[in-house]
């Protein structure tokens, strides 16, 4: 019998029920389609609408759903006219990461040849590197805790030994994996600012001891300006970057731009047991309810689902569904005549879910 994996399901806010719809409905018929595995989707509440009706953002039971199944899929949470007393935002898909220690913010930087992009690419260059941000610590640690008093505001940075040691492994292991799939030269770049802020070169260090024990891999190291600058002048050099907390948000809205926006960055924060599999773009309540949402990051980040079940469950029908998929929004994306307004199209989201199922 084909092998079942749990998902638990987020709608979350704004246009996250518009893209999840056509993700899960190609979720469904790649499996049905294959019949080398399966998919329970069970739905969990969060969010700020939830957080509007009952006072919770994040239910316990919700967090419980999560942390049973065997992936979680997200689509966007939060919304601007929704907050806690203190004037921050909801964000449920942020207390998740901390819950779950999701501490690796896996943010690939893909443009295939004829993709559009504000850089100049030679003709049939594409662009390939991962963007690894460390989600539970760093800058973020003191989200909710920061000092301010009437002449100054103060937050606290912190970098621990065992959530960096666990995130420069998972940097030489997703880099040999790359490797080996065909993507990457095996190289690990560690990006921080150890020249001015000692908490960065405790982070070098522990990096250059992980490095020790790959040495079928290149280790690198870059100042975070100087990376700024090279993925907009050099991008195709990269293969692994692996970053504090704030330093990854920040490159990775960069990535983002690279790719020609937000509406086709997809991303996971994976942990030891569990991976939360959303798109790098927020809620944006300005175009929901009117099924005009680009949905190509969700299911890139579905695609990116199946890749990491399937290579942790050994089953290579999903790893190459996983390719299939990203294949398929790829040749949806250079076509343009299928793609949503945000990306020069005219497709609404369900016929943009629908041009990436008939390319499947
Ligand atoms: P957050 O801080 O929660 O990440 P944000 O403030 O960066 O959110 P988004 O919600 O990501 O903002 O929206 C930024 C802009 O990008 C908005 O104009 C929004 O309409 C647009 N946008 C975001 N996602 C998509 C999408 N999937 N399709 C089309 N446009 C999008």
């Amino acid at each position: 019998m084909a092998e079942s994996f749990n998902i638990a399901v987020f709608n979350g806010d704004g246009i996250g029920p518009e893209i999840m719809a056509p993700t899960v409905d190609i979720l469904k018929k790649l499996a049905t389609t294959n019949g080398n595995y399966g998919f329970e989707f069970c739905y969990a509440e969060a969010g700020a609408r939830h957080y509007a009706e009952t006072g919770e953002a994040l239910p316990s039971v919700s967090l419980k759903m999560a942390r049973d199944a065997d992936a979680i899929l997200l689509s966007a949470m939060g919304l601007p006219t929704v907050r806690y007393e203190d004037g921050t935002e909801i964000s449920p898909q942020i207390d998740l990461r901390k819950e779950l220690n999701l501490f690796a913010g896996v943010r690939p930087v893909r443009i295939v040849a004829g993709q559009n992009t504000p850089l100049k690419l030679a003709g049939g260059q594409s662009i390939d590197f991962v963007l690894i941000r460390e989600s539970t610590e760093g800058l973020f640690y003191s989200q909710g805790k920061g000092v301010v008093t009437k002449d100054s505001a103060s937050e606290t940075m912190m970098i621990t030994r065992e959530t960096s040691e666990d995130l420069f492994k998972f940097a030489f292991s997703l880099a040999r994996q790359r490797k080996e799939l065909g993507h990457g030269k095996g190289e690990v770049t560690c990006v921080d600012k150890a020249n001015v802020f000692r908490a960065f070169a405790f982070f070098r260090d522990i990096f250059d001891k992980e490095a020790v024990h790959h040495k079928d891999l290149k280790a690198n190291h870059a100042y975070v300006d100087a990376t700024a600058l090279w993925m907009v002048t050099k991008p195709w050099d990269f293969d692994v970057l692996v970053t504090e907390n704030m330093f990854g948000d920040i490159l990775s809205d960069l990535g983002a731009g690279l790719m020609g926006g937000l509406g086709l960055a997809p991303s996971a924060d994976i942990g030891k047991d569990n991976a939360v599999f959303q798109p790098c773009h927020g809620s944006a309540p300005d175009i929901a309810g009117q099924n005009i949402a680009n949905p190509f990051a969700m299911i890139l980040s579905a695609a990116m689902m199946l890749e990491w079940l399937g290579l942790k469950a050994s089953n290579e029908a999903m790893v190459t569904d996983a390719r299939r998929l990203r294949d398929a929004v790829d040749a949806v994306v250079i076509d343009g005549t299928k793609a949503t307004r945000d990306l020069g199209g005219s497709s609404n989201t369900t016929q943009a879910g629908e041009a990436v199922l008939e390319r499947l």
